[in-house]
């Protein structure tokens, strides 16, 4: 069986239970070595073989699953923040199919979950944006035409990008061309949850010079909208004293007249 691992983004306290015990239990790992934090390593018992993956390409990886499959050897494979984003499971799961490997997924803390929390920031505001983007600009693996940021950025909603600290200058550019307004707030969050994390707040036209400013090149997110911006928003629905749920009665007006 190989587990396909969430190790969460960075503060190795961050990784689930499910998680860990998985990682304590395991015979094999092999751990994406560019962003996984080494700490989350002390938990695997002694013997247990490591490789880090930054150094192999996708047949090595599934070689090593394969072999350690026919040696009746589970595998931990452990990937930064949730596997789900930008984490290359899917051709994994596709060979390991193809050789009628099992495998199962254990989600993890997202980075940009871990952002989030750094910065105190509630991504859905009621009254200012009920949607978070999810994107990247286009580096070397290409992103769909349809999926321009200058089309996404029509919405102004809010938009975590990834992958994307090398090219500030061109998303500025982008997201502006779009259709957020040059003074729309930025954050700028470097290895969110780790020791040496940092946070920049800026606006969108800010972007490049602050992260120069800061020496931030890579493993960082950029989050963009008026959630960041310590704007009047709505007090929620669920928790207005007039609001009726299943779980509660409501008594008198809404506060908002609502
Ligand atoms: N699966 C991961 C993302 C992998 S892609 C997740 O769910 O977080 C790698 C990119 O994620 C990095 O280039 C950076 O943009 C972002 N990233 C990963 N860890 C981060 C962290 N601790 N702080 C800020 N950004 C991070």
């Amino acid at each position: 069986m190989v587990h396909f691992v969430g190790a969460g983004p960075g503060d190795p306290d961050l990784i689930t239970v499910k998680g860990r015990r998985l990682l304590e239990g395991a015979q094999t790992v092999i751990y994406a070595g560019s962003l996984v934090n080494p700490a989350l390593l002390s938990l695997c018992p002694e013997g247990c073989r490591i490789y880090d993956s930054a150094r192999m390409t996708l047949e090595e990886v599934v070689r090593v699953m394969e072999e350690c499959h026919e040696a009746g050897r589970d595998v931990v494979r452990l990937h930064t923040g949730d596997p789900s984003l930008y984490g290359a499971i899917r051709e994994q799961m596709d060979r390991l199919e193809e050789l009628s490997i099992p495998y199962e997924v254990c989600p993890g803390v997202s980075s940009f979950s871990g952002a989030a929390a750094a910065l105190g920031l509630e991504y859905t505001l009621p009254g200012i944006s009920q949607s978070v983007v999810i994107t990247r600009m286009e580096g070397r693996t290409p992103v769909p035409e349809r999926e321009k940021i200058q089309s996404f950025a029509a919405h102004q909603s809010t938009m975590v990008l990834f992958l994307s600290t090398g090219l500030l200058e061109e998303l500025a550019k982008a997201l502006v061309e779009g259709g957020y307004p040059p003074d729309t707030p930025a954050a700028i969050v470097y290895k969110a949850t780790w020791p040496d994390e940092k946070k920049v707040l800026c606006q969108v036209s800010e972007l490049a010079e602050a992260a120069r400013r800061e020496g931030i090149r890579k493993t960082a997110l950029i989050i963009v909208g008026r959630v960041l911006s310590g704007e009047a928003y709505q007090r929620s629905c669920l928790y207005d004293p007039a609001f009726t749920t299943e779980f509660r009665k409501g008594k008198g007006q809404k506060e908002d007249g609502r």
